[in-house]
Order: C-alpha cells, then sequence, then structure tokens
C-alpha cells in the first residue's frame, strides 16, 4: 500500500515510490514517495501561509478535531495496529497496545490545551514598578517540524502533532522511513476530519535534500526531534536561531537492593529489558544488583526471560519479535561478540534466526564494554554485582545517558535518596525503567536529550511561546 505526500491537505503522488519490506519475512509491505528539496520547499510555503490562518480557528473546533481522531481511530484499531506490525515487526499484542496509547496521546492533548493560559502579575512589587495591569498570554509559534523514529512509529507521532496542531500550529511531519504507511494512516485521519483546519498538517517522507532544507529554513520556528543522538546533534548544528527539542536515546538501567522484592523484581526485568526486541529508548540495559542476592535474582531473572516466547510478530503469544533491520542484528552480535572476548558470560540466549534474537543475559561484564556504556537498542542486558545502592547510584551516574532510572527496594529512605540523587529525566520507584505513561513529563538530560514531552509539557515547553502584555 502506497504512503502518500501531503502538501497541507492536498494528497500528492509521487512518480518514485520506495518499497518497505518487513523485518519478518521480507514481504513488501508498503511503499512511500521519494521526496526532494522541491517537495520540502512546497510545503514549508504551505505550512508558512497555514499558520497564519489556523491560529485563528476557534478552540472549540481544534479539541473537536483531535477528539474526531482519536474516535475513528477506535474504529480502525486492527488495521492500524497490523500497519505496524507488518512496518517495524512489533508483535501484534504490543501494536494494539501502541495503538490504545496513542488515542489517549491525543485525547490528552486535546484536553491539555484547556490548562495552558497565562496570568496575570502585579508590577507594583517592584518599587519602580508603575500600577498597570500586567499579564502573558500563550500563543502558538507558527509552524512545527516533526521528526519521528521507527519503534513506536504511531504514538510518537501523535506526541508531536496532537498538542501541536491543538495550540494552533502549522506542522510538517517527517516520519521515519521504515513505518511510513503508519504515518500515513493517522495523517490521513487528521486531514480528512470535517473539523480539520486546512493545509494545517503535511506529511513528507526522505530523500534527496529533504532534511537539509527543512531543518535550515528560517519557517519552522520548532523542530521536535525523537530519534539517535548522533542525528540529534546534527539537527542542533545545522538549525540555526529556532527552538529545538530533542528526545534521543537512553541507556536506562536498575539497582535491585537486598531489601527487593526479588521475584517480581526479576520478572518485572524481563519485560524491560526485551519488549519490543530492546528496541525502547527506555530499554533497561543495566541491571546492577546486591551481592547478596545476586544468584538468585540471575537465575530468577534467567528464568523469567526463558519463559518469553520468541517468534512470528503475527503470533499473539509472541512476546520478541524481529529487530528493526539486518544493521541492528549485525551490531548487536558484534558487540555481544566482543564483551565476551573480553571476559563476559552470556547466560542465556546469544542464538540467532535472521532478525530474531534470543533475549541476552550477560554476566562478568564491565563497564567500559559497549553492551554496558553504549545504547544497545537490541535485547540485550547485563548484570552487574554491586556492594550497596551508593556504588550502584555512582555507576548508573558515570553514564553519559540520563533518561530514567529505577531501583527495586523496601527502603523509604534508600527510595527518597534515588529520586534525589540518581541523574536522570525520570525515576522509578519499584518497578523497572521502562516504565512511560503518556500524560507524564518525558524526556532526558545529559545526552539522552533537551525538551519534555507528554501532551501538557510539550504545550508548555514547545509548542507555545510566551507574549507578555503590560495595560497601562
Ligand atoms: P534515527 O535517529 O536513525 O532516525 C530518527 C528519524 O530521523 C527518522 O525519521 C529518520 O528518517 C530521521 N533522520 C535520519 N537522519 C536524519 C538527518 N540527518 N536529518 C534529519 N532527520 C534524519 O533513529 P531510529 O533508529 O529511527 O530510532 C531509534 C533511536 O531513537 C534510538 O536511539 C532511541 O533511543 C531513540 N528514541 C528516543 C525516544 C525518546 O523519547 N527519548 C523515543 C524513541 C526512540
Amino acid at each position: 500500500m502506497k504512503a502518500k505526500l501531503y502538501y497541507g491537505s492536498t494528497c500528492k503522488e509521487k512518480k518514485e515510490y520506495k518499497e518497505v519490506r518487513s523485518p519478518y519475512d521480507g514481504r513488501v509491505v508498503s511503499s512511500f514517495g521519494v521526496c526532494d528539496a522541491t517537495d520540502a520547499k512546497a510545503i514549508l510555503e504551505i505550512a508558512h501561509h497555514a499558520a497564519l490562518h489556523v491560529k485563528q480557528i476557534p478552540l472549540h473546533q481544534r479539541t473537536n478535531w483531535l477528539l474526531d481522531v482519536a474516535q475513528k481511530l477506535e474504529r480502525e484499531r486492527e488495521r492500524i495496529a497490523l500497519c505496524i506490525t507488518d512496518e517495524v515487526g512489533k508483535p501484534i499484542a504490543f501494536s494494539r497496545v501502541e495503538v490504545d496509547r496513542c488515542i489517549e496521546t491525543i485525547k490528552l492533548s486535546a484536553n491539555a490545551i484547556l490548562h495552558v493560559n497565562g496570568e496575570t502579575f502585579d508590577t507594583t512589587a517592584m518599587p519602580s514598578g508603575k500600577k498597570s495591569l500586567a499579564f502573558y498570554k500563550r500563543e502558538p509559534v507558527g509552524v512545527v517540524l516533526a521528526i519521528t523514529p521507527f519503534n513506536f512509529p504511531l504514538n510518537l507521532v501523535a506526541h508531536k502533532i496532537a498538542p501541536a496542531l491543538v495550540a494552533g500550529n502549522a506542522v510538517i511531519l517527517k516520519p521515519t522511513s521504515q513505518a511510513p504507511r503508519t504515518a500515513y494512516e493517522l495523517v490521513k485521519l487528521f486531514i480528512e476530519s470535517p473539523y480539520a483546519s486546512k493545509d494545517a498538517l503535511s506529511l513528507i517522507y526522505s530523500g534527496e535534500g529533504v532534511n537539509e532544507t527543512l531543518i535550515t529554513s528560517e519557517i519552522p520556528r520548532v523542530i521536535s526531534f525523537t530519534g539517535s543522538v548522533g542525528v540529534g546533534r546534527e539537527i542542533m548544528q545545522k538549525a540555526g536561531i529556532k527552538k529545538v527539542a530533542l528526545e534521543l536515546g537512553g541507556n536506562a538501567a536498575t539497582y535491585i537492593d537486598v531489601s527487593a522484592d526479588v521475584a517480581l523484581a526479576a520478572k518485572r526485568c524481563a519485560v524491560g529489558a526485551f519488549i519490543n526486541s530492546g528496541q525502547v529508548c527506555i530499554s533497561l540495559q543495566r541491571i546492577y544488583v546486591h551481592e547478596s542476592i545476586y544468584e538468585s535474582f540471575a537465575q530468577a531473572l534467567v528464568e523469567e526471560t526463558k519463559r518469553l516466547h520468541v517468534g512470528s510478530p503475527y503470533d499473539e503469544k509472541t512476546f520478541i519479535g524481529p529487530m528493526v533491520n539486518e544493521a541492528a542484528v549485525l551490531k548487536a552480535k558484534r558487540w555481544i561478540q566482543s564483551a565476551i572476548d573480553e571476559g563476559a558470560k552470556p547466560l542465556c540466549g546469544f542464538t540467532y534466526n535472521g532478525l530474531l534474537c534470543a533475549p541476552t543475559i550477560m554476566a562478568d561484564v564491565n563497564e567500559s564494554m559497549a553492551i554496558v556504556c553504549e545504547e544497545v537498542f537490541a535485547p540485550i542486558v547485563s548484570l552487574i554485582k554491586v556492594r550497596d545502592y551508593e556504588e550502584a547510584k555512582n555507576k548508573m551516574n558515570a553514564s553519559d545517558y540520563g533518561l530514567q532510572y529505577s531501583i527495586f527496594c523496601n527502603d523509604l529512605a534508600m527510595a527518597q535518596r534515588a529520586i534525589d540523587e540518581l541523574e536522570a529525566g525520570g525515576i522509578v520507584i519499584n518497578d523497572i525503567p521502562t516504565l512511560r505513561f503518556d500524560l507524564q513529563p518525558y524526556g532526558g538530560i545529559k545526552q539522552s536529550g533537551v525538551g519534555k514531552e507528554g501532551p501538557y509539557f510539550a504545550l508548555l515547553d514547545d509548542y507555545t511561546q510566551i507574549k507578555s502584555v503590560v495595560i497601562c
């Protein structure tokens, strides 16, 4: 099925289409119109003009727009879940969860905008202040450029376009080339809604000169990017004077204290490390375990991991489907082999069948191995024995990344210390760091990014700007 472009509300065909193949069985599952700088320039102009009228659309129409899309998405749940599974190989049960999350994200955005307001302040607080009516209001920023990754190809699109549109902006979406059809299906629902603002949303795909033209243009006032650190850095360097929000990679870790419920921790850690084949920015990659429970935890984790079904993403019981492409598998194999060469030991996994990778638990690792200190983005987790919380904290905080960390303990003082001391955008107590509720503020520090998503917080940080007013 072809994923076409949208020049604003106008659907466009292209001469050349690039095929997308299923990571599971290599079937052609979709194709996208190959774009170029001419498409990018035309779409930028359309968005520029649209931004002037989108902000005039009454707010009730914009919120109805989102609610209408959410309702239609509920009816299309199965078809769009299948689309995700076709394009990125996500197990079907989790693709359905992603559609459900996307519906929530859109509804949350419609609700969040109602809480984004200005406030008045008293200028006589300063001796030099003259009595006046001073306040600030929030306005849309104009044009937003949204660039999204492959691993949550529907919900991460919604996290950008829903709050940006409801705030009254025009949006240009450039989704991952691995899942153009998933993005197209969602954009189509937005554009065909009877409540749609004309030309407010455009859809463009990769091609010669597209990134450069979009990123360096003065027209977008905000670029909201989710993806790898390397691409994020490149965008930041090229963007010029405009706001750049970056949701980048992570290297999530947890600490299992001696006071923790070991069985619960092992069960949850198997989920956190291997869901979506480890292709989650908050995938659990490092598990620091108190030395006195290390052996029992390792055994329980191996048992829990062996229960996870690896196989066809179309099979209802599959937990781990294929990785996204061969390059990702080769990188995982290389990094595991290099760790083994330096003395690490696989406790389970380390077998492959095409792009299906068995979940791998590595022991006897050290902090300088790539599987420990880099983002692996594969079903690999490392177990590391520590003396106490203090050592685990120091090792977690030594990372270049800072997206989410967690701790399992039954010790309130330790939990409070973890909340204060762990250097990350989010901390979870007594569950995996792989936990995200779509309404929460979400985003990393250090190399993991700049800014926060979660509809309300993205509205404040990225999709509205403050205008200060004084009436004398
Ligand atoms: P990626 O960086 O390869 O690609 C992300 C997007 O950027 C894609 O749409 C791609 O087409 C586009 N892109 C690639 N090169 C570009 C360039 N030079 N200029 C502009 N756009 C360009 O990432 P990916 O492989 O799709 O996704 C995996 C990465 O995303 C991981 O590092 C993961 O941690 C990260 N991620 C982060 C979050 C978060 O919220 N922090 C969420 C999901 C994924």
